[in-house]
């Protein structure tokens, strides 16, 4: 590399250099101050203000407590999303050695999602000082309830997406070491779903069940029977999953219940399948009750499809991955049976969403996502915010 490249190449790395202790410290910050979905006031109000000093035009409250930023080079040329969510779980935080610990009893940024903040706030500082160097716009989106799968539609119905034509993002990734991208063309996430059955029976005395219709049993049948969808009727070819995550019923030992409540998310790497899992669950939960003599009542509740790269942005962010930590520590990404909203986002425009290591290299098997002793390796900071960078000026050029 020679001439303007590498003059832009060193910019990249200085601009990346420049920015990682504000981005340390947002993340920092967001984590000692988590808060649940749709209720992000303070990490909204801070991507605003930030985004706002960056001389972005910014609109808050989008979609509930939704921010979108825009810039505009002044040039023609296309509008690039960065997109990043901004909740956190209602999750005790345990472990030691952290940086940092929340100081929200209860409440954990168990995801990542503080460090989605700050490097999409990161590669916005980078792509401001290198604006003699990209055209079109650049819209950062800051998005509100991920976890529950109902941040993005709210922000899309009040036009986050309209005029967008591409779309990044990133999802920390702990499992992947620091130091390592994962990118892949197509589906890198599945569809996920969330639902509920209520059993209705008839209740009554826990020693004479013949004179009641037991929702109980009736719900651990259904609980066993509709598992068979996954392993009977489901290819083995079609990642797919059905898991029931509560159970509700009765109030003593002796008394048959009323009614019960199952709550449970279904996941599909692809789009028909998704469908058809909803389907099943209603058809074999009302079914299996009915046989018992109890009803079955199913409703859907809030999900979002599989998450689909487009072949092209994957191959840019590939590029730009790359260039940032070398040809070998990139990886194709397996496909994951977890959810993101992002999708939505997806669905209205190309993009790509892909995986960056935050896997402490010495601290050997991670906790999990979602897990109280989850915690990221800062050191992934910098690697996203440069992806990020140099994603964006590809599309941007
Ligand atoms: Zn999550
Ligand atoms: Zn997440």
């Amino acid at each position: 590399m020679s001439g303007p490249a590498a003059d832009l190449d060193s910019r990249i790395r200085a601009e990346v250099d420049r920015s990682r202790e504000e981005v340390t410290e947002t993340r920092r910050e967001l984590h000692k101050h988590p808060e649940l979905s749709l209720q992000e006031r303070a990490t909204a109000e801070l991507a605003a203000r930030r985004s706002t000093e960056l001389g972005f035009t910014v609109r808050s409250g989008i979609g509930g407590t939704g921010v979108v930023a825009d810039l505009d080079s002044g040039k023609p040329g296309p509008t690039l999303m960065l997109r990043a969510d901004m909740d956190a779980l209602p999750i005790v935080e345990r472990g030691d050695g952290r940086v940092v610990t929340s100081a929200v009893d209860g409440v954990m940024h168990a995801c990542g999602h503080d460090g989605h903040v700050a490097m999409a706030l990161g590669a916005a500082s980078a792509l401001v000082a290198l604006r003699d160097s990209w055209a079109g716009r650049v819209r950062l989106c800051f998005q509100p309830a991920e976890e529950t799968a109902s941040g993005a539609m709210p922000m899309i119905e009040e036009g986050a997406a309209e005029g967008v034509d591409r779309v990044l993002g990133i999802h920390l990734w702990a499992p992947l070491q620091t130091g390592r991208v994962a990118v892949k063309s197509g589906v890198i996430f599945g569809s996920a779903d969330s639902f509920s059955v209520t059993i209705q029976g008839r209740g009554g005395h826990g020693g004479m069940p013949h004179t009641a219709i037991d929702p109980v049993v009736v719900t651990a049948q259904v609980i066993l029977a509709i598992q068979a969808i996954i392993s009977r009727e489901t290819s083995p070819f079609s990642p797919a999953v059905i898991t029931i995550g509560r159970v509700t019923a009765g109030t003593a030992f002796n008394v048959i219940a009323d009614s019960a409540e199952l709550l449970g998310t279904t996941r599909a790497i692809d789009a028909t399948e998704r469908e058809r899992l909803l389907t099943r669950v209603a058809e074999i939960a009302t079914a299996v009750a009915s046989g018992y003599g109890a009803e079955a009542t199913f409703w859907r509740g809030s999900g979002c499809p599989p998450v689909v790269s487009d072949p092209a942005t994957a191959d840019l962010v590939r590029r730009a991955a790359e260039a940032t930590v070398g040809e070998d520590h990139v990886d194709i990404a397996v496909p994951l049976t977890v959810g993101d909203d992002v999708a939505c986002f997806l669905e209205r425009a190309p993009g790509c969403y892909f995986l960056v290591g935050a896997g402490h290299p010495e601290r050997g098997p991670v906790p999990p996502h979602h897990s109280a002793y989850f915690d990221i390796d800062e050191a992934a900071l910098p690697v996203g915010v440069e992806t990020l960078v140099r994603a964006s000026l590809d599309v941007l050029r």
